[in-house]
């Protein structure tokens, strides 16, 4: 039996993992589970999955849980110390999927205590990939790629040298509005916005999505996850989203890996590795889709994906503080106070007020990393 500790729970790869670990109850026990505000989801689920341990991030909500809780032997704990105390619980395996920069601190902690991280918060690679896995490196944490693409990438890779690697080519599928032009995207509601072609997800990553901001975060974080330049890895927009990624080797041999757009087999692959579990979800049927299609991705009218690419090669805290302004933009575009098209004005003016303040800087520590983060939220809702 492996432990495993469950962050975000209550979210979309949180809800996929319980899934997959309901396929195989002989291999997992569950020790802490934790959701942000969904109360109500969290307790049920702790119930369900016998866990040890119940926290939820919303402090006012305690007294809820408990209550929820009551009869059942689940401790129940709260706020960001909360999580801080669940990440420290010793344990084989820790999913991290809490959305956002909320994930970091638990999740760095967890490299201390877990032997293994799987990861779906990108965003900890966005802001702190160098300090990131430096931490991980230090504790002899396994970190195990949770988003699809990078899933591809580490499967492809098995039984081969990352030495060898010509390129990755990291796929996208271009979002909802992936043949629109700019003056086209000038009125894009929240609901069309919220509408992903192929993907089923939580809002804030179908929103990064459509902005293509989120294959500019996977960008950072495959450069992080594997040993490559920039240059190497290029995007290429296949809207079908059947092959998840591929990597060109130095002899030319492409190597890809496919399936169905959804997360369990990316997932499992985390859990499992290097073992397969066996899963019984949806298969892929080749004669089914009969075509699959690829162009290159446009960055001018993704500007997100240009300002990615631009964070690292400007290095340090870039990487904290265009996260920090998508967060601000994309909450505020949920709330249907900004247009679309302002997310990515909102980071570019963000990274270049930050520039001129001397806020971009190489970071020793986490906590510099934080300090960043709150003076680049100030200056994006700033520009709101
Ligand atoms: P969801 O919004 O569906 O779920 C987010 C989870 O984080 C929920 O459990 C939520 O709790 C919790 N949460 C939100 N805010 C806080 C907070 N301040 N403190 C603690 N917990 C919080 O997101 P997804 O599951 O879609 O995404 C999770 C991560 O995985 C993201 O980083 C995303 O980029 C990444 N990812 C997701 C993919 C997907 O298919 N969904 C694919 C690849 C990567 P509650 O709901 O109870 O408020
Ligand atoms: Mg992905």
């Amino acid at each position: 039996m492996k432990t495993i500790n469950i962050f975000g729970v209550t979210g979309s790869i949180g809800l996929s993992t319980v899934k997959v670990l309901k396929q195989h109850s002989d291999k997992f026990t569950v020790n802490a589970v934790t959701g942000g505000n969904n109360v109500k989801l969290l307790a049920q689920l702790a119930i369900e999955l016998n866990a040890e341990c119940a926290v939820i991030a919303n402090i006012s909500k305690l007294d809820e849980l408990k209550s929820l809780l009551n009869g059942h032997n689940i401790e129940a704990d709260c706020g960001e110390d909360g999580l801080i105390r669940a990440a420290e619980r010793e344990v084989d395996i820790c999913m991290a999927a809490i959305v956002g920069y909320a994930g970091l601190k638990p999740t760095i902690t967890s490299l201390k205590y877990a032997k293994r991280v799987a990861l779906a918060n990108k965003e900890c690679l966005v802001t702190a990939g160098e300090l990131f896995l430096a931490e991980a490196q230090k504790h002899g944490c396994v970190v195990t790629p949770v988003d699809s693409e990078h899933s591809a990438m580490f499967q492809c890779l098995q039984g081969s040298q990352t030495s060898e690697m010509e390129k990755i080519l990291l796929t996208a599928s271009g979002g909802p509005f992936r043949t629109h032009t700019l003056a086209q995207m000038q009125d894009i509601t929240l609901a069309q916005a919220l509408n992903h072609p192929n993907w089923d997800m939580g809002a804030k990553i179908t929103i990064d999505s459509a902005t293509l901001m989120n294959k500019g975060n996977e960008l950072i974080e495959a450069y992080h996850l594997f040993p490559i330049e920039l240059e190497q890895i290029e995007v290429v927009v296949h809207k079908q989203s059947i092959i998840h990624s591929l990597i060109q080797y130095h002899d030319g041999s492409v190597i890809a890996q496919l399936g169905t757009p959804e997360m369990g087999t990316a997932i499992s692959y985390a859990l499992g590795w290097p073992e397969r579990l066996k899963l019984d979800f949806k298969r892929l049927d080749l004669f089914k889709i009969a075509q699959l299609d690829f162009e290159p991705a446009d960055e001018q009218r993704f500007k997100c994906l240009y300002l990615a690419k631009q964070s690292v090669i400007m290095g340090g805290t870039c990487g904290a503080v265009l996260n920090a302004a998508n967060e601000v933009a994309v909450a505020a575009f949920l709330r249907e106070e900004i247009a679309f098209l302002a997310i990515a004005d909102i980071c570019e003016q963000t990274i270049n007020l930050a520039q001129s303040r001397d806020i971009i800087i190489n970071a020793d520590n986490i906590n510099d990393v934080c300090e960043v983060d709150q003076q680049a939220r100030i200056i994006a809702k700033s520009l709101l």
